[in-house]
């Protein structure tokens, strides 16, 4: 089955509600959403209220929980111990953020694994492994899904030896609790040509194992394969084109794996300004291209 959503915004006066009502304009039947603001940890306590409200709606119009993704703001750097005080701070933010899934009944949470920085990559790789064995000690409940990376600038998880030897120095309670969310945009970047795909599963699945993917974020890119840079396009608007992204959203392989959508809104600085996923998922539903920019 296809479980296809959209990146939607998790607001302080609608909470989980806004996230379900955003989510069915779209068509879609699964979502992704930050707790707060995705650059800061600023937040505010759950409504266990409008929680209960939103479990309702999700529930009579067929939205999966768990299937249903939420995103650690990209400060959480787990792979920098250099200043200690800090590297504390984001492992109990992290907790934070995992107890706060719980509250939410949401099961998964993406996170990027962070960058070395002033390190080295070995360094950064304990680290990120040190981390999570610690934030995910006493949780129980909530997949933790680790981001493949596009290789900007000194990111761990830029590759799947990267995310398996973070996963081989987890201990094994941790282990269970850990797993993959692949990016088709950091893929494309980090220098691998998405219409390898089935390649890229074959060594995936060697080296890691197909079912530690949890979820993809489905993206087209601005960039070159092998760019190193991370900026993503609109579906059939970018470099790895709508069909090779067809061909990993119906991926035999990936199938019941949620897929989200993390694309640019459309005119995002001006007044006429709109979101693009209600387009792209009906494209994706129908396998087939619109111009829906320009023709609209
Ligand atoms: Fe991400
Ligand atoms: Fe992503
Ligand atoms: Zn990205």
């Amino acid at each position: 089955m296809l479980y296809i959503g959209s990146h939607t915004s998790y607001l302080k006066d609608k909470q989980l509600m806004g996230v379900v009502e955003e989510s069915l304009s779209y068509g879609s039947n699964i979502f992704m959403f930050y707790t707060g603001s995705n650059q800061s940890t600023l937040r505010f306590p759950v409504n266990k209220e409008i929680t209960k409200e939103a479990h309702e709606l999700m529930k009579k119009n067929g939205i999966d929980k768990d299937k249903c993704i939420v995103h650690a703001p990209f400060i959480i750097n787990l792979a920098n111990n250099s200043d200690p005080d800090k590297y504390n701070f984001y492992i109990n933010f992290l907790k934070q953020e995992l107890e706060r899934c719980i509250e939410l009944d949401i099961k998964n949470i993406v996170l990027h694994p962070g960058s070395y920085t002033t390190l080295d990559r070995e360094t950064g790789i304990k680290n990120i492994a040190n981390g999570l064995n610690e934030a995910l000690e006493n949780i129980e409940g909530v997949n933790l899904l680790l981001e493949y990376m596009s290789g900007k600038g000194t990111e761990v998880g830029t590759s799947i030896d990267d995310l398996a030897k973070i996963i081989n120095l987890l201990n094994e309670k941790t282990k269970e609790k850990v797993f993959v969310c692949l990016d088709t945009c950091h893929i494309n970047d980090s220098g691998i040509d998405i219409g390898n795909f089935e390649e890229f599963l074959d060594e995936f699945d060697e080296k890691i194992g197909i079912n530690k993917i949890k979820c993809v974020h489905v993206n087209d890119s601005y960039n070159a394969v092998g760019a190193h840079k991370d900026r993503h396009a609109n579906l059939g608007y970018g470099t790895i084109g709508f069909d090779k992204l067809i061909n990993v959203i119906y991926n035999k392989r990936l199938d019941n794996i949620p897929k989200i959508l993390e694309t640019p809104w459309i005119n995002r600085n001006e007044k006429n300004t709109y979101a693009p996923y209600k387009y792209e998922i009906e494209m994706i539903r129908k396998k087939e291209f619109y111009d829906y920019i320009n023709q609209k």
